[in-house]
């Protein structure tokens, strides 16, 4: 990867061979065990961070608590000018910090540069939210009283990441939790640490040059046990976690526990359905990037397809046909469709899911397999493959976070297919391609797909910050990013003033002393 100018972007981006795992700002350091960052890319070692023990995260605590005492009485649209600033650093550290995501992560170059572009338009709309956090007004029923509602800032928000979206997640949270006076404390997924540690250098500057207290960002790493001391820890208000569906139950039982709120964004399991009336050829480019794009490794990623069988041999043979086009290699080349997957663990969930799709009767229609030899010697790298199954398989059931795409079959009307699609337990992004608005409109309806995107004529993989995003179901039920899910990071109070020099109860309800 030398070749592609990683030595200069971890350079630039403050990232050492080895790494204090722990931070407050602009102060560093961790007393736990070294863990270590190999590139899915080459299998080469990029850094070594320490993890943090539960003495730096209580540091950490004291610190993120101290601060959100100042924090919290700024004005808003002043939070906001601290988050445009962090979007100008972002915007002169985009190349390196979109280098090192393709490189720790394995995802496209180009998906590397546009996860940082997702982190400055969130900084973007966040800035302008900074002067909207607005409540509402109500009539009271009580003459001389004023009823109104406000939002104030809640506290610490404990944000954990998965790999496949090292940055972005971080920022989606971040963005919007600092103008609303929140201070946070982030622990990155422990195969993407590297990423963690450079974002928190680039907002650390903007911190120190505008002499803000340690606190406001902080940073801990390490495995799930570091996760576990914020989602038990009464002092945080709000826990942000994506990740896995199995990681979402353990930390919304922890989190509930005590009564604390958690965000959750968790697994998906999504579906192109194609009708008689789509355009086919742009439900192969739909479906082709939806399934292989990052490899496969998207929470929105296409899993199933469902294709009507009057169709069925059309498309199915357009889409054998394009995978035949794929380029599959080294990420940060620009001729490359697919990048490896995240770790050998990764390959091996890609491997079972084809053994088993073939166990419960499904055919194989593009062979898979893991690619050895020049240019592959991380052993991640592997061919996405294409199986004719059914819904009711247990392996189409469940999300296999890897370019495993199932074609489904489905006859009679479009309520047909939508059952198929909403018949899993995952309700994330969704999607139809057809030029029918009887079909368009059934799909958006309330008999239609019950996930939390539903896309008509694009497919399932991405989506604007502007849009609320998450999903229901085993999805978790979480909403980040555009829309109102700024309120989330809030405390919401509704307030009633009384002017007169009488005091009237509520429901009319006389208490004469
Ligand atoms: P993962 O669940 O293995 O790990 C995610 C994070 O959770 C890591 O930081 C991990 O250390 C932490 N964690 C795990 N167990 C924990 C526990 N008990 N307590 C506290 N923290 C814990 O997921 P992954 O492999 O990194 O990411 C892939 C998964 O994430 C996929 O299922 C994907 O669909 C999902 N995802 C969802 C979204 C979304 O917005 N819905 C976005 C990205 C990824």
């Amino acid at each position: 990867a030398q070749q592609f100018g990683m030595t200069e972007a971890l350079e630039a981006l403050g990232v050492k061979a080895i790494n204090e795992g722990t931070s407050t700002g602009n102060n560093w350091f961790s007393n736990g065990d070294v863990f270590e960052s190999y590139s899915p890319v080459d299998g080469q070692l990029i850094g070594k961070v320490k993890a943090s023990t539960a003495a730096d995260y209580e540091k950490v605590m004291q610190s993120a608590t101290e601060a959100f005492k100042t924090f919290k009485l700024m004005p808003a649209p002043q939070r906001g000018e601290i988050v445009r600033q962090f979007g100008e650093k972002l915007r002169k550290n985009k190349e390196a910090l979109g280098k090192l995501v393709s490189y720790e992560m394995g995802k496209s170059l180009q998906e590397g540069y546009g996860e940082v572009q997702e982190m400055i338009d969130i900084c973007d709309f966040a800035v302008g939210l900074s002067r909207q956090l607005h409540g509402l007004t109500m009539h009271s029923e009580r003459p001389g009283h004023r009823m109104y509602e406000q939002y104030h800032p809640m506290g610490i928000v404990g944000i954990i990441s998965a790999f496949n979206f090292p940055v972005a997640v971080w920022a989606w949270n971040t963005a919007l939790a600092w103008i609303c006076g929140d201070v946070c404390v982030w622990k990155p997924s422990e195969k993407t640490p590297l990423c963690g540690i450079a974002c928190q250098n680039i907002i650390a500057e903007v911190l120190k040059e505008n002499n803000l207290p340690e606190g406001i960002s902080c940073l801990i790493n390490g495995d799930y046990k570091v996760g576990e001391l914020m989602t038990h820890d009464k002092r945080i208000p709000l826990v942000s976690a994506t990740g896995s569906t199995r990681m979402g139950k353990i930390v919304a039982q922890a989190c509930a526990a005590r009564l604390g709120k958690s965000l959750l964004e968790l697994g998906g399991n999504n579906a192109i359905i194609v009708t008689p009336d789509a355009d086919i050829k742009m439900t192969v480019i739909g479906a082709v990037f939806g399934a292989v794009g990052t490899a496969g490794q998207r929470c929105t990623s296409t899993r199933r397809l469902i294709i009507h069988e009057s169709i069925y041999d059309k498309v199915r043979d357009a889409i054998v046909g394009a995978y035949g086009q794929l380029r599959i290699g080294n990420p940060l080349d620009q001729n490359n469709h697919v990048g490896p997957l995240i770790d050998k663990h990764a390959v091996e969930m890609y491997n079972n899911a084809l053994t088993k799709v073939v166990e419960e009767g499904g055919k194989i229609l593009v062979e898979g397999g893991v690619l050895n030899g020049a240019g592959y010697e991380s052993g991640c790298y592997v061919k996405p493959a294409i199986a004719e199954a059914k819904n009711s398989f247990e392996i189409v059931q469940h999300e296999t976070f890897a370019p495993v795409l199932y074609l489904l079959k489905y006859s009679g009307d479009v309520t047909n297919a939508i059952d198929v699609q909403n018949g899993v337990a995952q309700g994330l992004s969704s999607a139809i391609m057809t030029n029918n608005l009887r079909e368009a409109e059934a799909f958006l309806s309330a008999a239609g797909s019950d996930c939390g995107i539903a896309n008509v004529n694009i497919g399932t993989s991405g989506a604007e910050i502007g849009g609320a995003f998450g999903g229901e179901k085993e999805t978790g039920g979480g909403r980040e990013s555009g829309s109102d899910a700024w309120k989330v990071y809030m405390r919401r109070q509704t307030n009633t003033i009384n002017y007169t020099t009488s005091l009237p109860l509520a429901q009319g309800i006389k208490f004469d002393l």
